[in-house]
């Protein structure tokens, strides 16, 4: 489809390198095979990844190869921005370090990203759910949806990427990670892209994907289906949705009816 400046525009915000692949990669994928302009905003180079077994990195290397893996994906799932905010990756836990994301000042990531909406103009916001318990996550997601009062520029729409909680417990035993099924908005099939989603997460080759401990059907639950959780506007019930593409357009380039019949 033709990439004009008057597309649609989608902006993905995430907390590390592999985050717009392992969590985001089919919303960008699908979003670039409907005519989307996509930007990542991604706050940290993931400097406290576990480097893969064989991959010779080290913790020095790390950050660099990381923004390549980053920006290679983007570039595999036809994002068209990457915007990096120079934060380091704070870790599940511990006391978080000078300059990490967990020590950020909330209010200027908040406008850190009201700045990017504002320049961007995304139709369609999407973050992470954070329901993996990552601080990082967490931090993200919240910045981005209390950004969502400080712009002039209202996406359309805002999600969260969600992981199913019935996904996570099949893959962790715990029961309190994810975000329960039934908050869940939109489920939007996107098995025709796993090929591309591989090699994405593939793509992040310094970093072992947790896919890889899943066995093949526990990896479709979470690679052939993108679940969303509609926040902004509030969803107003009823049955789950099946495509993230808003139906109505924006100020400038409304998307029309008979594109969304034809992702169904
Ligand atoms: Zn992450």
């Amino acid at each position: 489809m033709d990439i004009t400046p008057t597309a649609p525009r989608l902006l993905v915000v995430v907390a590390h390198p592999d985050d717009e692949a392992f969590g985001c990669g089919s919303v960008l994928a699908h979003a670039t095979a409907h005519g989307f302009r996509s930007t990542v905003v991604c706050a940290t180079r993931g400097e406290l990844g576990e480097p893969a077994p064989g991959s010779g990195l080290t913790r020095t290397d790390l950050p660099a190869a990381r923004e390549r893996e980053l920006r290679a994906a983007c570039a595999l799932l036809g994002v068209e921005r990457v915007e990096l905010l120079g934060y380091r990756d704070s870790g599940v836990d511990g006391d978080p370090e000078p300059g990490s994301l967990a020590a950020a000042e909330p209010d200027r990531l908040r406008e850190q990203v009201a700045r990017l909406v504002e320049e961007v103009r995304p139709d369609v916001v999407v973050t992470l759910d954070a329901s993996d318990g990552h601080r990082d996550h967490a931090a993200m997601r919240d910045a981005t949806l209390a950004a969502l009062d400080d712009v002039s520029h209202r996406p359309a729409v805002t999600y969260l990427f969600c992981l199913a909680r019935s996904l996570m417990t099949a893959f962790t035993a715990v029961d309190t990670l994810g975000t329960p099924d039934e908050e869940i908005t939109h489920l939007v099939d996107v098995a025709d892209l796993l090929d591309l989603r591989w090699r994405a997460i593939r793509t992040h080759a310094s970093q072992v994907p947790p896919f890889d401990a899943m066995d093949p059907a526990l990896q479709r639950g979470f690679l052939a289906v993108d679940r969303l959780r509609q926040v902004d506007p509030p969803w107003p019930g009823g049955p789950v949705a099946d495509s993230w593409i808003p139906a109505v357009g924006t100020d400038h380039d409304p998307v029309h009816h008979t594109e969304r019949k034809a992702l169904r």
